[in-house]
């Protein structure tokens, strides 16, 4: 059993940008020399969230845009009540989406569909420095 841990510092504007990590994930995988176990993709922070989608322009302006009519940028959030705090959807929208993602690795590769990517989102309102933990366990 190997477990490895591999931490992937990433720029990000904020602003639910979302940025495909699926290669930086498999590269892990393959450095690690796993074939089969499991690898989890997991975002510290309050205000990123990990999923997966088909990352294709179209489709991630379309979730984008989701994410705003659930969560409007303009209405009233409690959280805004504290000293210096305006980003209460970006929270909720962290919330909703999850820190992370478990994806089975199998012959060595992540077990993905063909049209399903990695992804980070960052929700926040300025640009961040997103430390993300890919954490391998198998053999
Ligand atoms: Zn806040």
């Amino acid at each position: 059993m190997v477990m490895h841990t591999i931490t992937e510092q990433i720029r990000t504007r904020g602003h639910n940008e979302c940025i495909d990590m699926t290669e930086r994930v498999q590269r892990a995988v393959h450095e690690a020399g796993i074939t089969h176990g499991l690898a989890t993709i997991f975002v510290p922070g309050s205000t990123a969230g990990v999923t997966t989608i088909e990352y294709e322009p179209g489709l991630v302006g379309d979730f984008q845009e989701a994410l705003r009519r659930l969560f409007p940028e303009d209405l009233r959030y409690r959280h805004h009540d504290a000293p210096g705090e305006e980003n209460g959807f970006a929270h909720l929208r962290s919330s909703f989406i999850g820190p992370s993602l478990i994806v089975p690795i199998v012959g060595g590769r992540l077990h993905l569909g063909t049209w399903q990517q990695i992804i980070l989102v960052d929700f926040d309102i300025r640009a961040r420095q997103r430390s993300v933990l890919i954490h391998l366990l198998g053999e």
